[in-house]
């Protein structure tokens, strides 16, 4: 394990630090900023606003090979731009879709027409990407979908819903996995596309959330027709290419930052009473601090470990798994935790530190917990990979699809 920037990481670090301090305000300890995305016009003309500023500099892809307008840079690079973006106020992450997930699979599995077409526009932030996987009986076991594509022609014709589709509402393309073949074992009868979100017989219906928000959907699509020309990878291929989205999806949360942390609650602990008494001087406080403090070194040098691993230009092991475990439960307690410490006024979405930061982060604990692999698929990735425990029961691989459903429909 390296702890330190190489002089290379160093002298990046420094160039994204004086971009962010000349274009972004820096954040104070509890002023996280709101990383939800809802229906409001004006955060999204601003993030976009910001995107094509990060593109301009040199920050908005920083991986991504600068033939097709990336930095060429290295993960590292792309870690310590998060490290330092963490650190200002910045608008939400429409992007984080589309550029961390949808483009590198058009750009692995499409056409170089597809990349000089789609790259470029979803770079500058015209225009903003979905991901069409997880429908109601079908998200930790993605493969399970029942949305079809019929082919006609030229065209193919789908019919079917998704759920939970982040953005749906504001997205011009979507990365659309559908059912092509269902008279094969699940993995094989998929087959991937891209949709225009404006197609005739597309329909995203918001989903209202525990926040107040309404950053997901319910997307319908009903005799949607997409032209061939739309088709990622083979017909039946759609697993391989959804595996390309879902590796850079995994990588993606394991590095998730702009989170309140244990010096956030720190500030909050020494600027409130507990029975006429600084929070920071209750024992109990002092406690579940304490266990945060460990837990959260521990995150740290887990990440640490993944840096290095990445650094060295080596892909990380599974510790992105355990990051998201540790961290997805710890961000829901010490939200918790600080509510509990300011009182009544954590009852009011908007009050205390960030316009009501604390708050925020508890509701969303739940879903950033299920988003990504839920805490049971990452444990099961964690006991098979990390600990080499037998892996979890597979029944229905040798199973046609059909014959699934026809099972199910009989319980
Ligand atoms: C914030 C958020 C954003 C999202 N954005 C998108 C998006 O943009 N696009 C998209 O396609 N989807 C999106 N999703 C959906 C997400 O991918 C799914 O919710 C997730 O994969 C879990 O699937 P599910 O909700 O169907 O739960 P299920 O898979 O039905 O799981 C239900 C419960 O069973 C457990 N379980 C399931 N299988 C196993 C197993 N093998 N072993 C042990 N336990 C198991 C789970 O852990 C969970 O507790 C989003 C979800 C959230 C919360």
């Amino acid at each position: 394990m390296n702890f330190n920037d190489t002089p290379d990481e160093a002298k990046f670090r420094t160039e994204a630090r004086a971009f962010l301090e000349a274009n972004a305000k820096r954040r104070t300890p509890g002023s996280a900023p709101s990383r939800n995305v809802d229906r409001d016009d004006e955060v999204i003309k601003t993030a976009k606003a910001w995107q094509a500023k990060k593109l301009a500099s040199g920050f908005a892809a920083i991986t991504w090979p600068k033939e097709i307008g990336g930095r060429g840079g290295t993960p590292i690079q792309q870690i310590i731009y998060a490290q330092e973006e963490a650190q200002f106020v910045t608008p939400p992450g429409v992007f984080d879709i589309g550029l961390g997930m949808c483009i590198p699979t058009l750009v692995k599995h499409g056409s170089s027409e597809h990349a000089a077409r789609f790259v470029k526009p979803a770079l500058k932030g015209d225009e903003i990407w979905c991901q069409l996987f997880s429908e109601p009986v079908a998200g930790s076991d993605v493969a399970g979908i029942r949305t079809r594509a019929k082919r006609d022609g030229d065209n193919w014709v789908v019919n079917g819903q998704k759920v939970w589709t982040t953005g749906a509402h504001f997205c011009d393309f979507g990365l659309l996995l559908v059912r092509t073949d269902p008279d094969v074992s699940k993995h094989k009868g998929l087959t991937m596309f891209f949709v225009d979100m404006k197609s005739k017989g597309v329909e995203a219906r918001p989903i209202k959330q525990v926040s107040g928000g309404a950053e997901f959907n319910e997307v319908f699509f009903t005799d949607v027709v997409i032209p061939d020309s739309q088709r990622l990878g083979k017909v039946g291929d759609g697993w391989t290419v959804a595996l390309t989205t879902l590796m850079n999806e995994r990588l993606a949360v394991g590095i998730a930052t702009g989170i309140l942390g244990v010096d956030d609650f720190l500030t909050l602990a020494r600027s409130s009473d507990i029975d006429g008494e600084p929070a920071i001087r209750n024992g109990a406080i002092r406690d579940r601090l304490a266990q945060f403090f460990v837990e959260a070194e521990g995150l740290k040098y887990t990440r640490y470990r993944m840096w290095t691993a990445l650094s060295r230009g080596e892909t990380p092991g599974p510790q992105s798994s355990i990051n998201k475990v540790v961290s997805g439960r710890m961000m829901q307690d010490l939200g918790s935790l600080a509510m509990e410490v300011m009182g009544e006024a954590s009852l009011m979405t908007g009050e205390g530190p960030g316009g009501g930061a604390f708050q925020r982060q508890w509701l969303g604990a739940a879903g950033f917990r299920i988003a990504g692999g839920t805490d049971e698929i990452l444990r099961n990735i964690i006991a098979e990979r990390v600990l080499g425990l037998p892996s979890d029961v597979r029944v229905d691989k040798d199973t046609t699809f059909a014959e699934l459903e026809a099972k199910r429909s009989k319980r």
